[in-house]
């Protein structure tokens, strides 16, 4: 990655810690115990709990700056969201199909009805 700034190369690196690595934002003043919910942008995609957390970074040391990329990361939050999502989705669909099969069969009843009734009968 070249640095915006000088526009040479960076040095390829990371910043580690024993503890997810996150960025917060100004408002912030400690550490909260819902650190997304709070704004704060978590920068290792992996480890954190027992391993190493690592924010891949490029470091210019010219212009004394680092970028680090926010990497996509699926929370075990997003995790269930998305199974409980598809679990809902298939539910209401399971809904939906026995819901047109129960007018169905009033259609067929009332057609049933309708037969059996004296024709001449008004
Ligand atoms: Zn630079």
């Amino acid at each position: 990655m070249d640095c915006p700034y000088c526009k040479k190369e960076m040095a390829q690196g990371a910043i580690l810690n024993d503890h997810h690595i996150r960025w917060y934002p100004k408002e912030v003043t400690f550490i909260p115990l819902t650190p997304e919910e709070e704004g704060a942008v978590r920068l290792n995609d992996a480890g954190g709990w027992l391993d190493c957390a690592r924010a891949e970074s490029w470091y210019c040391a010219d212009c004394r700056i680092v970028i680090t990329p926010v990497p996509e990361i699926e929370s075990s939050m997003d995790k269930w969201k998305k199974k409980w999502d598809s679990f809902t989705q298939r539910v209401g669909e399971e809904s939906e199909k026995r819901q047109i099969a129960r007018e169905e069969e009033k259609q067929e009843r009332e057609k049933e009805k309708k037969r059996k009734k004296d024709p001449w009968e008004v």
